[in-house]
């Protein structure tokens, strides 16, 4: 008897759950959902890069290990990240049940449950986005088609779009709408050519009733790509079906992007979404503390949104920092430390001690259980890699030590090494909340230890 994806994904849970602790378990493992099973072998999704790392390097071989002994032969085992997902059907089951070729692809795209119309916040600069969106999802492909929405980033582009889809879903659940972005788009293309299943590709591309596709810049230069995008859009446009775009700038502006697309993506409706105004930037802050039910006073939603004007990741990144520190030095959320953070003062300010970075070193090594001498070696395990931007990450924050200071402490690092990982882990702590937890108890940790 062929297992399907989801009977083997519960019992290597099941094996699992007995023998892992269970924070572990319910971070690790328990999310884990099935993607595929093919001949290429079984992939599971995981949320985020973060999580796809320890859980493959934690748990890689003992879930190969069950997988074998369950379908007796070695089946290799991937883990592939998919960001804000919806609980997926079990769509193997259904192929088990039908001959392969009549089944249609039907995979629900994995949309992050927050992106919705009722999330969105209008205001001036995107209240003409917003409604043609609006528009397409009350009377999708009628309106204007396509749909070309453009912005610098953090604007919410894709937000826009995934509430679109959340839309077309809530009218009709079984809708055959494909959310993607262009470099998954470009990915899928590139694995069905080479796996000779171009087959599947048309009949997924084609055979949808809407494609929201996100960051088309991304195809810039990629001629081939570009030409089955062109015969994808006809195909769909012809056939009235959705189509909405979502792109960095606008069409006429796209370099080393086919003619004929361009005058493709200019042919129906095209807007973009400016930076907030102000009034905008504070009704945005608001609204994601009133969610997660945090008090934030009025004129520390104020103060943030009239010094972050222009990016609205980092806008609501700011606010999580504030929430962060109030945590970690344990004072209220108020203008005044508001303003240290900011202003990145920090380390004198909120600390009542200067902080020293070897105390950082050990609390993040000891919480994330990587070794002190490894994490200070050139050891690029992505484990390990984590544990060393984070430990760059607090010793900006709450040390006096400069950027090339940081990185002679750790393993005589390079000064853009220091910057890049600063980068990256202010980045996750708005994207990832893995990120935010464990930095947010480190933080804790480093105070109280
Ligand atoms: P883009 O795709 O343009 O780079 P996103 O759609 O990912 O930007 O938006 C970045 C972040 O800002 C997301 O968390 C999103 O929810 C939020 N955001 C953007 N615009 C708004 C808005 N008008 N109201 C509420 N949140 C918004
Ligand atoms: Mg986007």
């Amino acid at each position: 008897m062929k297992l399907s994806s989801a009977e083997i994904l519960d019992a290597i849970k099941d094996e699992l759950k007995a023998k892992v602790a269970r924070p572990k378990f319910d971070l690790l493992i328990s999310p884990l959902f099935a993607v595929s099973d093919d001949e290429d072998g079984l992939t599971l999704g995981v949320e985020n890069a973060v999580l796809r790392g320890w859980v493959a390097e934690q748990y890689g071989k003992e879930i190969s290990a069950i997988v074998e002994r369950l379908v007796g032969r070695r089946v290799e085992v991937a883990f592939t990240v998919v960001p804000g997902r919806v609980p997926l059907p079990d769509q193997t089951q259904a192929a088990d049940s039908l001959p392969p070729k009549a089944v249609k692809p039907r995979l629900r795209p994995l949309l992050n449950p927050l992106f919705t119309f009722d999330n969105f916040v209008v205001g001036p600069a995107n209240a003409f986005a917003y409604s043609a969106a609006r528009g397409v999802a009350e009377k999708p492909g009628i309106i204007y088609n396509p749909l070309f929405i453009y912005s610098g980033s953090g604007l919410g582009k894709t937000h826009l779009l995934q509430s679109i889809a959340h839309h077309l879903f809530s009218a009709n659940e079984s809708a055959d709408i494909v959310y993607i972005t262009a470099e998954k788009f470009m990915n899928e293309f590139i694995f069905k050519v080479r796996s000779g299943r171009m087959h599947e590709f048309h009949a997924k591309f084609r055979g949808c009733d809407g494609l929201l596709i996100d960051d088309i810049h991304i195809l810039a230069g990629k001629t081939e790509t570009q030409g089955e995008f062109f015969n994808t859009f006809n195909y769909l446009h012809e056939t009235n079906k959705v189509i909405v775009i979502t792109c960095d700038k606008p069409p006429k502006e796209l370099r080393q992007m086919d003619e004929r697309l361009v005058s493709r993506f200019s042919s129906g409706l095209v807007t973009d979404i400016e930076p907030p105004a102000l009034e905008t930037r504070i009704a945005i802050l608001q609204k994601k503390a009133a969610r997660e039910n945090i008090y934030i006073p009025e004129e520390v939603c104020t103060f943030i949104a009239e010094n972050i004007t222009s990016n609205i990741r980092v806008l609501e990144g700011a606010l999580i920092k504030l929430l962060a520190y109030s945590g970690y030095a344990a004072q209220p959320v108020t203008l005044d430390l508001a303003r240290r953070v900011l202003k990145d003062l920090l380390p004198e300010t909120v600390s009542v001690q200067p902080m020293s970075i070897n105390t950082i070193v050990d609390v993040t090594c000891d919480y994330l259980k990587v070794n002190r001498a490894t994490v200070l070696s050139s050891n690029r395990t992505k484990k390990i890699a984590f544990a060393r931007q984070v430990i760059m990450y607090l010793a900006r924050e709450l040390t006096n030590l400069s950027l090339v200071q940081v990185g002679s402490e750790l393993g005589d690092r390079d000064h853009s090494t220091v910057i890049y990982s600063c980068q990256k882990i202010e980045r996750d702590l708005v994207e990832d909340p893995y990120v935010q937890a464990t930095v947010q108890n480190i933080l804790r940790l480093v105070k109280t230890g």
